[in-house]
């Protein structure tokens, strides 16, 4: 590991968490991507109202959240021009628990087991609570992030196995945004077909309202 990358802990919920979505909402794990294209438009309706009031440089006009498969290097990404993450950001919204509903979400899940015949209450628990971000743990067994907060000129990459740690080190990114890269495990072959990802693109498509484009790689 070179000097720059810098290894740190899960806080204590993460790991209850990353082991109670990778386990227990495996029948659903196609959600993963609906929770990553939910991000990058919080992101960029964020980049967006902050461009009208600070640094952050406007979102450019034909700014779209991209899909990319790649079947020879086995990856999924998905891309934005959003508001982005500096090092803190990456470290406390993916390195910590900070928020209530995902608290509470994973109280409730852990609650209903499969001998209290609650095991069917799952699907509308997602619904209720959105899983976030470590639902990529679902289908990826490395993910990098690489960002660079709109209104900064530094990028860092995180990049975790969803096992007990993460690490940080500084990247490079020509605009603001975020770049997800899920390495995929090897029963995840599906979402490297467009039409997979078409299909479940289209699912979703009332409820987000920024522009998506699936594009392969070298396309
Ligand atoms: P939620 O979206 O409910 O807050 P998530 O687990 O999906 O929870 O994401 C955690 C946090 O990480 C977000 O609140 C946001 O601050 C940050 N984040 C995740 N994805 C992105 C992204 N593409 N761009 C900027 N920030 C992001
Ligand atoms: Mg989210």
């Amino acid at each position: 590991m070179s000097e720059t990358v810098e290894r740190h802990e899960f806080g204590a919920e993460v790991g209850r968490l990353l082991d109670l979505v990778v386990h227990a909402l495996y029948s659903d794990r196609e959600i993963f991507l609906r929770e990553l294209v939910a991000n990058a438009a919080d992101a960029m309706d964020r980049r967006r109202f902050e461009a009208l009031t600070s640094a952050a440089s406007a979102l450019p006009a034909d700014a779209k959240v991209r899909i990319t498969p790649d079947k020879a290097a086995r990856t999924l990404t998905v891309s934005d021009a959003g508001i982005g993450m500096s090092k803190d950001d990456l470290a406390s919204n993916l390195g910590t628990i900070a928020r209530s509903g995902t608290r509470a979400f994973s109280q409730t899940l852990a609650d209903a087991k499969p001998q209290d015949g609650k095991e069917d209450e799952k699907p509308s628990l997602i619904g209720q609570f959105g899983v976030g971000f470590y639902s990529a743990f679902m289908v990826a067994d490395r993910v990098t992030v690489t960002s660079r907060r709109a209104g900064t000129d530094e990028a860092w990459t995180w990049a975790s196995e969803g096992q007990g740690s993460y690490t940080l080190e500084p990247a490079t990114r020509e605009e603001p945004g975020t770049t997800i890269v899920m390495h995929l495990k090897e029963d995840a072959d599906e979402y490297l077909e467009s039409y997979r990802l078409d299909h479940l693109v289209r699912k979703w498509a009332d409820f987000i309202t920024v522009p998506i484009a699936i594009v392969e790689d070298g396309k």
